[in-house]
């Protein structure tokens, strides 16, 4: 009998965990109190880990309307002065993983494809207008009690339950798990508008008196955000002229064209106290909420899908121990508190309190530009975003613990492809400088089931990407969320046959 694992909440980071674990050869049901989807205004901005996740679901084509990157060198950002002045513009780059390392997205469309890609997929059953009320759970599994409106209560019975039910999480209250944090003390204006002319660049105005944020996202939409000051708040929600006036204060063009939905929104800064309960686990805004200053809430999410889904599989189908379920919340907890720090002060970087205070900062922001280290800090990218895990399921040398570079290779039968689609769905031994003998294997125990894919015999890197990052003759034990679990370089100290947590 295959495990099966309830999903509650078909969010973005539901659907991608839900797909994730279907690939993996688990049953999934999902459980969605919603019967259609209502998105409301969303996330605006994704990184190239969030690509690749998808990637991972077998979404790369589908997904492809529905982010822009633009080309790389292109001004994708521009925060500009109380005056509108810029103080700093952040460029477009190609990321080691293969897309571009900032991209502008429709949330709504890309969680429309998701729920289509998941009622697709045998193995998926979707369960929606129906809503969690109860829960709980013995050594073999848990029991949820599912009610669609009004009518009678029923039970269903999984292995594993993963919950992604949002910032207001039912199954995080029935667990007693608490949220600690901060609410942030001024609301905002958020509005999605019908725009015939997209710009490429989003446009922040740090500016004590209005801070906002302007951008284009595919699908002919232009996302209004600003700050409100006190006693605002209920006028906007009261009258929806007087939201529009405050929009055309930030883009003109907002008095005329069509606002397609708007919300009053308080950011929040919090992490759940614990992530794991048992066979429950929490993800996405479930586990953590995060101010969209930098852009990172759904991105975390997708992290933690990618993060557990393997996780909860491999211990399912018994090629992981189930320890390894434990190292889900040590390797994301102390990065995604890190993330909402970084969020907090660029909050404080958009919305300076006083004048002198935007002066001071900025004026110091345009001279550590000049700096490579800090523009690379400021600029939000490679490792001042990415998780670098030190603690947890992984393994030793030099880069264990950080991400596998995804170049585009050349396959076995001379086809090009991306390396991530030569990569298996459980551990994968990647041997770099390796030539056709499998020497350069060295200590490392391949495990069945494993993949192995060698350099030379199965694949060739015309750009040499992996044999830099890695060294010329060396070996990557490779999780399936594209995590190093071990590297083994031939020329340094022999690495033998080392899967903590294995
Ligand atoms: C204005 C704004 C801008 C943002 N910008 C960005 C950005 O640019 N980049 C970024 O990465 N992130 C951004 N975020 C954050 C991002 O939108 C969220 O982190 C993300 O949507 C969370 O997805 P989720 O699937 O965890 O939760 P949700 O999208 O909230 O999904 C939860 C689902 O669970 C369902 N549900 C709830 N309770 C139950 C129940 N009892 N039973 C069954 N189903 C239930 C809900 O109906 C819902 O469908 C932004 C957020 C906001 C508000």
């Amino acid at each position: 009998m295959r495990s099966r694992v309830l999903v509650i909440g078909a969010g973005p980071v539901g659907l991608t965990t839900a797909l994730l674990l279907a690939r993996h050869g688990l049953r999934v049901t999902i459980v969605e109190r919603r019967a259609a989807p209502d998105r409301g205004v969303r996330a605006v901005a994704l990184d190239d880990e969030s690509l690749r996740i998808w990637q991972a679901c077998g979404l790369e084509q589908r997904l492809r309307t529905d982010w822009d990157g633009g080309p790389p060198g292109a001004l994708m950002c521009r925060y500009l002065s109380p005056a509108g002045r810029m103080f700093l513009g952040l460029r477009q780059d190609e990321g080691a993983f293969g897309y571009p390392h900032a991209v502008a997205v429709h949330e709504g469309r890309i969680a429309a494809t998701l729920d289509a890609a998941a009622r697709r997929c045998p193995d998926i059953v979707s369960m929606t207008g129906c809503a969690v009320h109860g829960l709980s759970q013995d050594a073999e599994g848990v029991s949820v009690e599912l009610r669609a409106g009004d009518g009678p209560r029923r039970v269903e019975r999984a292995d594993w339950m993963v919950a992604c039910d949002g910032g207001d999480s039912t199954v995080r209250r029935l667990l007693g798990v608490d949220m600690p944090g901060m609410t942030l003390p001024a609301p905002w204006l958020v509005a999605n508008i019908a725009e015939p002319e997209p710009v490429l660049h989003a446009t922040i105005r740090c500016d004590p008196r209005r801070p906002s944020v302007m951008m284009s996202v595919p699908h002919g939409v232009r996302r209004v955000e600003c700050m409100l000051a006190s006693g605002e708040a209920e006028r906007v929600r009261r009258d929806p002229d007087a939201a529009r006036a405050l929009l055309a204060e930030v883009w003109p063009e907002a008095a005329r064209l069509p606002v397609l939905e708007s919300a009053v929104l308080h950011f929040e800064a919090r992490i759940a106290a614990r992530w794991r309960t048992g066979r429950v686990f929490l993800a996405g805004d479930a586990a953590h909420r995060t101010p969209p200053f930098a852009g990172q809430g759904l991105a975390a999410g997708l992290r933690d899908a990618a993060n557990l889904s393997f996780k909860i599989a491999g211990v399912a189908q018994g090629w992981l121990d189930a320890p390894v379920l434990d190292s889900y919340e040590t390797e994301r907890r102390p990065h995604q508190a890190r993330l909402i720090r970084l969020a907090l002060r660029l909050g404080r970087l958009m919305a300076p309190r006083s004048m002198p205070v935007a002066i001071a900062v900025q004026g110091a922001v345009r001279m550590a530009g000049a700096l490579p280290f800090a523009r690379r800090l400021l600029h939000m990218r490679g490792r001042a975003i990415q998780p670098r895990y030190a603690d947890g399921f992984i393994g030793a040398g030099r880069a264990a613990g950080s991400y596998l570079p995804q170049p585009s290779v050349i396959a076995g039968d001379g086809t090009l492809r991306r390396l991530d689609d030569l990569l298996g769905s459980r551990m994968t031994l990647v041997a770099m400088g390796a030539g056709r003998d499998s020497g350069a294997l060295g200590g490392l125990a391949v495990a069945p089931g494993d993949t192995v894919l060698v350099e030379n015999r199965d694949f060739t890197d015309p750009g040499g990407v992996l044999q830099r990052a890695f060294g010329r003759r060396s070996v990557v034990l490779v999780r399936p969320d594209r995590v190093v679990h071990t590297h083994f370089e031939s020329s340094r100290a022999r690495v033998r046959g080392s899967r903590s947590l294995r």
